[in-house]
């Protein structure tokens, strides 16, 4: 690794909580014309909150037990949304006999020797359950912007879980500054198409990629670049650590996951998403003028 003094702008990135983890990061960055943004924690604060519970034939604490019981064990953020709005409802809910996480989808579990999943409608509906009491539900929810969790017991659909998260106060701010440079933000998540697309439209960004299991995040920057694009992709989680490394330069936010971090060219401390154009504009600054 470059020590950080031999870096040019280093310094003046360094006193803006920006740390440089590779050398030429600002060098390449004035060529970037494609920034990526994961939604979840990126975009938005990434402290997801249950909005809105319904319930079809049983009532919402049920709905709202089971899906506790289902995802006491995962380590989701959507997870811990659903209990931590459980323990304030003081709902009571047992830990599943059986449980299983199915990765950027959902849950499968056996809570009291019943089947049990919640997850995202899209693969409900893969898993052969009629969604059609709920279809309207999921609409309106997802419309607003809400991540809706299906909860089914027995291969019925007992009721939905909307989640929100709300977008970082700079978000907004800040894809303005990038279309002002000239560069395309886009938004990439695992969330559903209707759901992205109300995010975006608050914060102005066009280009989104929904419904990209955490494997493929990696693909679609590839297939950016393979289109002849500079691109820089901003995420936080560990199923961002790959895109990362694949993007010409990756940068993880906030307090980010040990892995996205190790596979970060800048690490932006703290949350604010405004850090991504400073370290572009040190770039920018230090850089362009020279070649
Ligand atoms: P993101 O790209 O937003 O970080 P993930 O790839 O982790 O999301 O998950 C994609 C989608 O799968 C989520 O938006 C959600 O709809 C669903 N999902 C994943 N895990 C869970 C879970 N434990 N409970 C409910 N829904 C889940
Ligand atoms: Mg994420």
């Amino acid at each position: 690794a470059t020590p950080l003094a031999l870096i040019r702008g280093g310094g003046k990135a360094a006193d803006r909580g920006i740390l440089m983890r590779s050398g030429d990061a600002f060098q390449i960055f004035p060529d970037v014309d494609h920034i990526v943004l994961d939604k979840t924690g990126t975009i938005t604060v990434g402290e997801p909150a249950v909005s809105e519970v319904v319930a079809f034939g049983a009532d919402e604490v049920d709905v709202l037990t089971t899906a506790a019981s289902a995802e006491a064990f995962s380590e989701h953020p959507l997870a811990d949304a659903i209990l931590e709005f459980a323990d304030e409802q003081d709902v009571e809910y047992a830990d599943p006999d059986d449980f299983d996480s199915v990765t950027g989808k959902g849950v499968r579990a056996t809570v009291a020797s019943d089947d049990v999943l919640v997850g995202k409608p899209g693969w409900l509906s893969d898993e052969g359950i009629d969604l059609s009491k709920g279809s309207d539900d999921i609409e309106r929810l997802q419309g607003h912007g809400l991540t809706v969790a299906g909860v089914v017991r027995d291969g019925d659909l007992l009721g939905l879980i909307g989640i929100g998260d709300e977008v970082k106060s700079d978000a907004a701010a800040t894809i303005q500054r990038m279309r002002d440079a000239g560069i395309t933000p886009v938004m990439i998540t695992g969330d559903n198409e209707r759901t992205a697309d109300a995010v975006a439209e608050e914060v102005s960004i066009d280009r989104v990629m929904a419904d990209v299991l955490p494997d493929e995040k990696r693909e679609e920057i590839g297939r950016l670049q393979d289109e002849g694009h500079r691109v820089a992709m901003v995420g936080d989680g560990i199923n961002d650590a790959p895109a990362l490394t694949q993007a010409d330069i990756g940068i993880a936010i906030g307090a980010g996951t040990d892995i996205a971090i190790e596979s970060a060219d800048i690490v932006l401390m703290g949350d604010r998403l405004g850090g991504v154009m400073d370290a572009y504009e040190i770039g920018n600054e230090s850089y362009r003028k020279t070649r």
